[in-house]
Formats: C-alpha cells, sequence, structure tokens
C-alpha cells in the first residue's frame, strides 16, 4: 500500500458530505480530540443556552418555567429527539438519571417480567458500572438470582431458556467491538429472554436499530457521542409493547399517574412516563438540546460511513508509520465489526498517552495497557487523523514518552494537577 499522505486527507475533508457540522462545535486550538468518546465536545450554542436556562428561565421566570420554559416536558421533548437516531418511535425515550441508575430500573423491570427465571447474562469485560449495578440488584432480591459471565464469542451459546434477561454493550467500551445486536436479540427472544441493550458507545456515531431489531429495554448516555456536556442526564428505551405491563422500582413522584394529586401511595404513570423517578437536573438536561439539534441535519449511515473510514485510516496509518514500535491493534480489524474507536494495547501506553496529551493529542489510557482512540465523526477530520499519528510517530521515534512515569501499582497516589491521571474522567 502506497503510504498515505496528509495531501490526501486534506481532499477527503474537502469533500467530505459531513464537514460543516465541526463548526456547530467550540473546540480549543492547537488540540486534536480523539476523546469525543468519554466527554464530547463543547456544541457551540451550549453557552448562550446556560445563559437563557440560568438567566432568563430560572433568575426572570422562577418557578414558572416549570412550564413556560418546558421544563417539565424535557424528558419527553429530548427522548423524542433522540429516538430517530436509535430507531425508536417517539414516546419510547426519556432522557432522565444517569446510565447507571436507568440501568437498575431496566434491569429489575426486566426480572419482574419474568418472575420464574434467575439468572442474567452479562459480558464479563462490560465497563464495570453495568456488572455492578447488576450485583447490586440481585444482592437486594430475596430470591437467589445469579449472574452469568460471558466473553464476546461466547454469547450466543451461554443465551440458554434459564435466563430471565440478556444485558450487552453494543459497542465494547475498550476494545470497540461492535455485537450484532440483531442476531443476539433473535436468539434471547427465542430462549424467552427480556433484551437489554447499553448504547453508550454506539448512539450518536452510527445508526442503531432499536425497533427492527425488537429490543425490550435500552439505555446510554448522552455525554459521549451525544455532546450533552459534563455529566448531563442519560436515556431509557422501552418498548411501546411493554407500556403499563412492566414495573421499576425507583417509583419516585415524577413517575406518578398523577403527579401534582400527592396521594399517598404510588401508582404508575402510563407510558414510558413511568421510568422516570424524580425531579432532574434542569439545567444540564437543557443542554442536552443543543447537542441533540446537531443531529437534526445528519444521516446516521453517513455518519457511520465516516467513521468507518476514519477508523481504518487510523488503523492503516499506524501500520504504516509505527508498525516497529510495538502497537497491539485489540479492536476488530473489519470496519463493519468495529465501533467508532480504535484501541492498541503496548506495554508503555500510560506513559505514551501522557506523551501524546502533552503534545496535543488527547485519546485515552485505559488500564492496564490500552491506548484508545475515539473518532467523533461529527467534528473530527481525515487530518486530524493523521495529524495524530504524526505526532504519535514522532513520540515513539524520538523516545520522548520516556519522560513520563508509569503508573504506581497498589492504590492511586495523588497526582499533581495536570499530569493528567485523574484529571482525564472515566469510560
Ligand atoms: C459510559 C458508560 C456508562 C456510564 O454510566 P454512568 O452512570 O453515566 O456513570 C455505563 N456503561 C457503559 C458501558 C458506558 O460506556
Amino acid at each position: 500500500m502506497t503510504v498515505i499522505t496528509r495531501q490526501e486527507c486534506r481532499q477527503w475533508d474537502q469533500d467530505d458530505p459531513l464537514a460543516e457540522l465541526r463548526s456547530g462545535f467550540s473546540l480549543p486550538d492547537g488540540v486534536i480530540y480523539l476523546d469525543g468518546n468519554s466527554l464530547g465536545a463543547m456544541p457551540s450554542q451550549a453557552l448562550s443556552q446556560v445563559y437563557q436556562t440560568v438567566e432568563r428561565d430560572w433568575g426572570l421566570g422562577l418557578i414558572k418555567s416549570w412550564n413556560n420554559a418546558g421544563w417539565f416536558d424535557l424528558p419527553y421533548s429530548l427522548g423524542d429527539r433522540i429516538a430517530p437516531l436509535i430507531g425508536a418511535a417517539a414516546g419510547e425515550v426519556v432522557v432522565t438519571d444517569s446510565t447507571s441508575i436507568n440501568l437498575y430500573k431496566v434491569l429489575a423491570a426486566a426480572l419482574k417480567l419474568r418472575p420464574d427465571r434467575k439468572v442474567i447474562l452479562l459480558e464479563s469485560s462490560n465497563f464495570p458500572t453495568n456488572n455492578y449495578i447488576a450485583q447490586g440488584l440481585i444482592a437486594q432480591l430475596k430470591t437467589d438470582y445469579s449472574i452469568r459471565y460471558a466473553e464476546a464469542g461466547e454469547i450466543v451459546d451461554a443465551i440458554n431458556d434459564d435466563l430471565a434477561a440478556v444485558c450487552l454493550t453494543q459497542v465494547h467500551y475498550k476494545t470497540g467491538r461492535l455485537l450484532d445486536m440483531h442476531s443476539i436479540t433473535e436468539k434471547t427472544h427465542d430462549a424467552g429472554a427480556i433484551s437489554i441493550w447499553d448504547l453508550c458507545h454506539s448512539a450518536g456515531a452510527m445508526e442503531v436499530n432499536l425497533n427492527t431489531s425488537g429490543v425490550d429495554f435500552a439505555i446510554g448516555c448522552t455525554y459521549k457521542y451525544l455532546n450533552g456536556g459534563p455529566g448531563s442526564p442519560a436515556y431509557l428505551f422501552m418498548a411501546t409493547r411493554l407500556h403499563n405491563q412492566v414495573q421499576q422500582p425507583l417509583t419516585g413522584w415524577w413517575g406518578h399517574a398523577d403527579p401534582f394529586a400527592f396521594e399517598r401511595d404510588y401508582r404508575p404513570a402510563t407510558g414510558i412516563s413511568q421510568m422516570l423517578s424524580g425531579t432532574q437536573p434542569i439545567v444540564s438536561l437543557a443542554l442536552v438540546e443543543k447537542g441533540l439539534e446537531i443531529f437534526n441535519q445528519v444521516n446516521t449511515r453517513a455518519l457511520r460511513e465516516k467513521s468507518m473510514r476514519m477508523g481504518q485510516l487510523l488503523i492503516d496509518l499506524v501500520g504504516q508509520r509505527c508498525s516497529a514500535y510495538g502497537f497491539d491493534l485489540i479492536s476488530p480489524e473489519q470496519a463493519e465489526q468495529r465501533g467508532s474507536q480504535v484501541s492498541f494495547v503496548h506495554k508503555h501506553s500510560y506513559a505514551i498517552m501522557q506523551a501524546l496529551i502533552t503534545e496535543g493529542v488527547i485519546g485515552d489510557f485505559r488500564a492496564p495497557d490500552t491506548v484508545r482512540f475515539g473518532i467523533a465523526p461529527l467534528y473530527i477530520r481525515y487530518t486530524d487523523i493523521w495529524d495524530a499519528i504524526d505526532i504519535l510517530d514522532r513520540v515513539m521515534s524520538s523516545g520522548s514518552w520516556q519522560r513520563f512515569d508509569a503508573p504506581e501499582p497498589g492504590p492511586e497516589k495523588p497526582q499533581p494537577p495536570g499530569s493528567g491521571r485523574q484529571s482525564i474522567k472515566v469510560t
């Protein structure tokens, strides 16, 4: 293969039908941001939304804004905006709480739907919160529930008719491996189990087809590819056929049939509303809208095609420029089997990522030995990928990474501000 030049990448940027979308974001100069799958970039409109929500709606409108500024309606209106991005219908999605909390709600609801079954299937190497929440839930239950763990290649064989629920993440947070939602959901239903999908690393970077796959519940966060802002509320999908049949455990007043009647006893609201629990962080919720508005003009298939091409470019460039340095690709080689990130294992991953961040290339280190490059196709350019790998080549050939210490084993010791270790956030 001939060596890919920066000039070619410039040409691809010029020909990119999605290139304009980058102007909807405010990105710092001199930074190549390959971490949009951890914390999405800031939409340019976010700041004016903060002013509107805080200064006008809260400051002047005060309590009237629950109605006049649409605060009460936000979980639904934002849910309806997310629905087309994940193959759901209006009225099937709410934006509320965190992914962890929503997982608790849907897992518990799923177990209630299959009262005679006591096993949950999870992927053992999933992002830990998914396992921890399931472990915490079953510890609360009177009867003996258990968790069956499987790795990607074992999942299909592990789906049996003793399962109450199969709960999987579509794109693996570390390797970027994409699971086949359609066939796994089919197998799940053939076994009589409930299907739950976590879309944290897929929605916003590719098309997701919940309803054509027949999925029962889904959850995901809005602060990664959906650019909703740090810690912004998550979303929860429940298929229409399950509405008014399920019971979730966090039965707060927002999920009550008549929340302003202030009755003593809980009665579930109809439809998706019963998946709500309590009052939401409105400032953060209002910001989610600015991230989602950018998707108005976007065809998710085009987004996926761009992301696959960029992932391939990154892999090819590392192969051409950095093959001597000992990086092992742990993401699937085939673009169709990969989400929107590329990860490598390297003995010195931690120090290498610190060196890259110092040079303005922000990616992730994932313990113990993974470097991860997220490709948010809304705002990353082909030349960004080229420049990032050019810098990686320089960091490796000059040995500049050796100036950075490996993390200490054992309990985390405090790091000076800006050293990166704890200033770069999770997942
Ligand atoms: C990002 C992510 C989460 C986030 O959960 P929070 O409740 O927002 O902390 C959960 N699961 C997976 C698989 C993720 O990638």
